[in-house]
């Protein structure tokens, strides 16, 4: 591909804004897109005139099929495909394709997770077209981005709450800048996702049933090196993994995809993508589609991408940072302006962040909760498991001053020029990163860093938007008490108390500290270390009417939700425990045996000939006791895992999960690893750590 066919490559198989001015009459583009903007509804003589125009143009792409296409409480993305073909009375077939098939699907959908939603005599859910995203042409089918539902209108994906919550966050972001004197219809939160992955060579893959099982190596010794050397960071693209990402962007470029930058990340085989960020929840279905293509795309290269949060013990994991900001009319509203005024809207949405985020700690923290996530936060490579906000050492000073009440209050344009000096300029410079906080403000968006590379990236945002939502309307609620005073006085104390009343939450020190865990126990921070202690935060009566308030989630969904997320641990854990000892019982146990047996044939070999073979005889015995401790080890597994897996109760079984059969687990990995340790090369019966992180 010669570099010249970027522009023209660029979204050639999305049915994007151009080939809808291109193939819609006036009056149906106009209208699909005040829905696009707007969320306003969509009637059916439009859809029809779309449903026939999107089957044109995805024929002339080659597609024979289209899919309504949904992302169902696992997280990932789903798919049925129907062909277009309509038989004729003569024996022949149409291309058809009616509004009624794009607005509506009803995929037979009862095998996915509902948490108690949907009992089976009302298995099947339903999909509506959600006309804010594009649809687009892949291997053959339109893909229509939809919703997904129950029968009895309860939602059953990830989407559906959070284009309720961006509707949320800008019917009250709006109100503000109302009272800011500017008229706007839409706000939009934007969010740019960082991918990490990792990529080791198919062939090892398939010897290791831990990763083709769970994702993750459950076993593996430490190897010689790690990644203490930072070689791997920013380092020269093996020639491999650069073929893989030049065919990578290629695909994603066609797709609309704002794939920007590509590197080496800390880790060695690890790496990362990061897009131009975009309108929330199409950043969302695009990271999607990018994690997606990146595991077809390895295939192509005898690579396989691992995209669990923590593939390897020792080096570290992969995350997904999320970049947010919301934006108005094309203008970021987390940019400071060069006006006054500007600078003091800018505190005030700053102020609703910084609370939002004290406010709803437990529910972001659970937000990021996940089995594979658990391995990352607090362990000195990701953000702790404490939410914290840094704000950098530009915005800081300039807090503290409002918190102590240093400036006057401010009663005119001058004294504001005075309360909050030239934000700008001091923000423009805003390069202070720090790598250990959870919530970062990086200069004119927030980067919140807890979020695993495998998860869908809807709850976080989810929270967030409403989180704000919330916050935004509490300002404008004081605004509205104090009618009779100036609004600029009133907005300014509203900054300053906000700050003042959400001190705790603001830290700029090294989030990896052990002081900063008593620290943040002192200052009456939650500490969700665990899924199990995150997730109960979902379904506490004061979190449940705060998304019922927003209209974001009702309080049968809330629970679905936690159910869903709370099964989805347990049986993660069982299938981890299950394939541990399936491995051992199968693979290392036997290994193990064959060598301790030829080195003891050797033993008994040379003691005929009168030989004391010591080395040999001590190697025997260390291998004996070693066998010794993994068997019993991996019997109790097998008992702790049958215990946890006979609780009926989700909490219960998370919970038994965590303290009975993570230890088991443990314990069995540290029996297995130190004889991975001892053990004859040629006898270990799966590929090490020192062959899969390192390639030649
Ligand atoms: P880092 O230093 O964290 O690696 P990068 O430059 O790799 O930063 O990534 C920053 C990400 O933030 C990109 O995906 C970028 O598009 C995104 N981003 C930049 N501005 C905004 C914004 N206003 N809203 C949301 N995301 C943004
Ligand atoms: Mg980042």
């Amino acid at each position: 591909m010669s570099i010249t066919n970027v522009p023209e490559l660029f979204g050639s198989m999305v049915f994007n804004d151009t080939v809808m001015k291109e193939r819609l009459p006036k009056d149906v583009y106009k209208k699909l897109k005040k829905t696009m903007r707007e969320g306003t509804a969509i009637d059916a003589d439009v859809a029809a005139v779309v449903a026939t125009a999107m089957k044109d143009w995805a024929i002339s792409k080659g597609a024979t099929h289209y899919t309504h296409w949904f992302q169902p409480m696992t997280g990932i993305t789903a798919e049925k495909h129907d062909s277009f073909i309509t038989p004729t009375d003569d024996g022949h077939v149409m291309m058809e394709f009616s509004g009624k098939e794009l607005i509506k699907g009803e995929p037979d959908a009862s095998s996915f997770p509902s948490g108690g939603l949907r009992a089976t005599f009302e298995a099947r859910g339903y999909t509506a077209w959600d006309p804010t995203s594009y649809a687009f042409v892949k291997d053959g089918s339109l893909y229509i981005p939809t919703a997904f539902c129950s029968y009895t209108g309860q939602i059953l994906d990830k989407k559906t709450p959070l284009l309720r919550s961006m509707d949320a966050i800008s019917t009250q972001a709006c109100r503000i800048l109302k009272l800011f004197g500017k008229d706007v219809k839409r706000v939009t939160t934007t969010v740019g996702p960082e991918q990490e992955y990792f990529l080791i060579d198919r062939e090892d893959y398939a010897k290791r049933k831990d990763l083709i099982f769970t994702g993750r190596t459950l076993f593996g010794a430490m190897p010689p090196k790690g990644q203490e050397m930072d070689d791997h960071y920013f380092g020269a693209l093996r020639p491999r993994v650069a073929a893989f990402m030049q065919e990578l962007d290629e695909e994603l470029w066609k797709l609309g995809i704002l794939s920007k930058t590509k590197h080496n990340e800390v880790a060695p085989s690890q790496h990362e993508l990061a897009p131009i960020f975009e309108r929330g929840s199409l950043a969302i279905d695009d990271n999607l589609l990018t994690m997606e293509k990146m595991k077809l795309i390895a295939s192509h290269h005898g690579l396989v991408c691992l995209q669990h949060e923590k593939p390897f013990d020792y080096v570290n994991g992969s995350g997904k940072h999320n970049n947010w900001s919301i934006c108005a009319d094309d203008k970021n509203l987390l940019e400071p302006g060069d006006k006054p005024e500007d600078n003091l809207q800018f505190l005030v949405f700053l102020a609703c962040l910084v609370a939002a985020v004290d406010d709803h700690a437990d529910l972001l923290r659970m937000s990021v909760a996940s089995a594979g996530n658990d391995h990352r936060l607090g362990a000195n490579e990701a953000p702790p498991a404490i939410i914290s906000v840094f704000l950098g050492d530009a915005l800081t000073p300039i807090v503290e001053a409002l918190v102590k009440k240093e400036q006057p209050e401010a009663h005119d344009r001058e004294s504001i020029d005075l309360g909050v000096p030239q934000l700008p300029e001091v923000l423009r410079d805003n390069t202070d990163r720090n790598r250990t906080s959870p919530f970062a403000f990086t200069g004119n968006k927030f980067e919140f860093r807890m979020c695993g590379s495998q998860q869908n990236l809807s709850d976080p945002n989810v929270v967030l938007n409403t989180a704000v939502a919330e916050q935004c309307e509490r300002f404008v609620d004081y605004v509205a008490d104090r009618a009779d005073e100036d609004f600029t006085t009133v907005a300014m104390r509203f900054v300053r108390h906000t700050f003042r009343d959400h001190q705790r939450i603001l830290f700029d020190g090294n989030g990896y500290s052990e002081e900063w865990e008593a620290e943040a126990a002192r200052r009456g921070l939650p500490n969700l270390k665990t899924t199990p202690d995150a997730l109960p935060a979902m379904v506490k009566p004061e979190n449940i009417k705060f998304f019922e308030k927003y209209g974001v989630l009702s309080e049968s969904e809330v629970h679905a939700r936690y159910v869903a997320k709370a099964e989805q641990y347990a049986k993660l854990l069982n299938i981890e425990a299950n394939t541990m000892v399936y491995m051992t019982r199968h693979m290392y146990l036997p290994a193990l045996f064959d060598y301790s047996g030829d080195i003891a044939t050797s033993v008994a070999t040379k003691a005929e000939l009168g030989i004391d073979a010591k080395a040999e005889k001590k190697m025997v015995s260390v291998l004996t006791d070693g066998i010794n401790a993994i068997s019993d080890a991996v019997d109790d597994l097998e008992a702790k895992n049958a215990q946890a897996k006979g609780l009926e109760d989700p909490q219960a079984a998370d919970d038994c999960y965590r303290d009975v059969v993570i230890p088991a687990m443990t314990a069995l990995r540290t029996a297995v690893d130190d004889m991975e340790k001892v053990c004859g090369h040629d006898y270990w019966p799966v590929p090490s750590y020192n062959k899969m992180l390192f390639y030649v």
